[in-house]
């Protein structure tokens, strides 16, 4: 699942292969942009907040793309065969003289302006991705509204703050030993969690492997995530899963019983796990 280091690295790469170039085609595959033409339109810079990406361009034009589950931007050098999934995925293509980028699985793609970009930046938490992050007020933000709100709900709410998805969020609850269901105002040292939660994404942001535990070892990369049933990696204690219900819609949650205190379900039944069991596409490459 694309987080917010997926979506860093990607803006990254693409920044390097795009900014300063002009395009010479465009297609924009949705409904609403069938009349937009980006032919002439220079890059100015791709730059990634969060989870978005906004593509710059020349005259205040904004493309901006989210992944969601399981988009990607793939890059390609002229004449190279794309394989980021079949046609019908493709939702855009911005081809330049030496480079084509092609948006795979795209569910939301606008045309904005400076302001448009600035009013979705001003709903959204401080990104984590940052280096420059003030983690006292970013736990102060955590705080605010709804305090009773679990800590892993509260992670995961973009408003407060930016970019973490269910991968880095589990791994750092369970480096903290606390269950994603303890009350946010509960939590001891939350802006350890928020610096935690950032150094593990800022750890994999130059990488497209997602590992909690340091080791790049295909299986080896997390201590709970996708790991239901079987044995911690500290304790040996079974692995649990619960959904996690994180409005408008549900989540899985992993945890250790034994290594994280705090509330917890009652886990899943065996068949329920069964039928859960990890889908192996929770990685991206371009
Ligand atoms: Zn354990």
């Amino acid at each position: 699942m694309p987080e917010g280091d997926t979506v860093w690295l990607a803006g990254r790469t693409l920044d390097q292969a795009l900014a300063g170039q002009a395009l010479v085609r465009s297609d924009l595959r949705v409904p609403e942009l069938a009349t937009v033409d980006l032919v002439g339109r220079t890059v100015v810079e791709v730059e990634s907040y969060g989870k978005h990406l906004f593509f710059h361009f020349d005259h205040d034009a904004i493309v901006h793309t989210h992944f969601r589950m399981d988009g990607s931007w793939h890059l390609y050098s002229s004449g190279q065969r794309w394989h980021g999934g079949p046609g019908w995925q493709i939702r855009a293509i911005m081809f330049t003289d030496t480079v084509t980028a092609v948006g795979y699985r795209l569910p939301v793609i606008d045309m904005f302006t400076g302001a448009d970009r600035d009013r979705l930046i001003s709903q959204l938490g401080p990104d984590l991705i940052r280096d420059d992050l003030d983690f006292a007020a970013a736990a102060q933000r955590c705080l605010t509204g709804e305090p009773w709100r679990p800590i892993g709900e509260v992670l995961l709410d973009q408003r407060v703050v930016a970019g973490l998805g269910l991968i880095y969020v589990t791994e750092t609850l369970f480096l903290h030993s606390i269950t994603p269901w303890v009350p946010v105002d509960q939590v001891h040292d939350l802006a350890g969690v928020l610096r935690t939660a950032s150094r593990l994404m800022r750890a994999n942001r130059h990488h497209y492997i997602q590992t909690t535990t340091g080791d790049t070892a295909r299986g080896a990369w997390h201590w709970v995530y996708e790991r239901a049933g079987r044995g911690c990696r500290r304790c040996g204690a079974t692995i649990a899963i619960a959904w996690q219900a994180i409005a408008p819609q549900k989540r899985l949650a992993y945890w250790c019983p034994r290594c994280q205190s705090g509330p917890a379900p009652v886990g899943l039944s065996t068949e329920e796990r069964r039928r859960l069991r990890p889908t192996g596409r929770s990685r991206y490459r371009p």
